[in-house]
């Protein structure tokens, strides 16, 4: 089921990330992000109740196209017919162009450790993905704008409304602690920093969300955590801007890969992994409970 963040604006968590809907039951209405993979039937079910069993959106904007935002992506667009709109600099990754740079958990943490088992690759949506309208135009819902919000990914977009400062900021920055492995169960709303294995430029990702601090929101809502709302929101974003700080360590903190509109140009070299043997050996320890509990059935 889809919660209601705002008027019009719905959030449905999926698991540890989140999808949006925009827009009022019998009216146009758009789809923000894709999910996991294997969550297609659960996504129709939450819009079947939101909107009305025949409902189909304008589209399914794409944040960007990291696997657990366009998970089921493809099957929901061919499904309802849509397109899938993102940026220009992101299409590389949704058109078989280029990979994303490889995932990077050398700064170890919850989600450097969890991505081990994520992919890290590009897609090839074809001729569904469609580019962005120029001048910030969200397809379908009047009121609401996008911006350009590079640093997680080359052509990463947040949405905002305007009228009631709601800010969609997908994963330029989080509502919840990603490298804290606690927050995964407590939800504990903070802002933090985007995805730490999958950022690929840090020094743009800040920059990115200086400029969502300076929209001055109302309601901050992300692709992971949960909703912050309140005249304190904007303040918060404030302070979290200035104390933000990239990961201590990481191949891409210091030299981040270059990108253009046909996706990767030049990678950094690798760095020594010390969290690598530990990851291996939590790996073997689980598999070998897995085996004993199959034993005991
Ligand atoms: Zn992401
Ligand atoms: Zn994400």
């Amino acid at each position: 089921m889809f919660e209601t963040v705002a008027p019009g604006v719905g959030r449905l968590g999926i698991l540890f990330v989140n999808v949006f809907a925009l827009g009022e039951p019998g009216g146009p209405w758009l789809l923000i992000d894709a999910g996991l993979p294997g969550s297609a039937g659960f996504i129709r079910r939450a819009v079947a109740g939101r909107f009305g069993p025949e409902a189909r959106p304008q589209g399914i904007f794409l944040t960007h196209g990291h696997f657990d935002h366009v998970g089921a992506a493809r099957e929901l667009a061919e499904g309802w017919d849509v397109p899938l709109f993102a940026h220009p600099l992101e299409a590389p990754y949704l058109t078989g162009r280029s990979d994303y740079p490889p995932r990077d958990p050398t700064m170890g943490g919850a989600m450097a450790e969890m991505s081990r088992l994520m992919p890290d690759h590009g897609y090839d949506f074809g001729d569904r993905v469609k580019e962005l309208p120029e001048e910030g135009i969200v397809p379908g819902v009047p009121g609401w704008r996008w911006l350009h919000t590079p640093g997680h990914t080359p052509g990463h977009v947040s949405l905002y409304r305007e009228s009631d400062g709601v800010l969609l900021a997908g994963d330029a920055y989080a509502t919840m602690n990603l490298d804290s492995w606690s927050a995964y169960f407590t939800r504990k709303r903070e802002l933090s920093r985007p995805s730490p294995p999958f950022t690929f430029d840090w020094g743009t990702a800040r920059r990115s969300i200086e400029k969502l601090a300076d929209l001055e929101p109302r309601t901050v809502a992300a692709g992971h955590g949960r909703t912050m709302s309140g005249d304190h929101v904007a303040s918060k974003l404030r302070d979290f801007t200035q104390s933000f700080t990239p990961p201590h360590r990481g191949r891409y903190v210091s030299s981040p890969p270059v990108a253009d509109e046909d996706g990767i140009e030049e990678l950094p070299p690798p760095v020594p992994d010390p969290y690598a043997r530990r990851a291996a050996g939590a790996f073997v320890v689980v598999l070998l409970l897995l085996a004993l509990a199959r034993r005991r059935r």
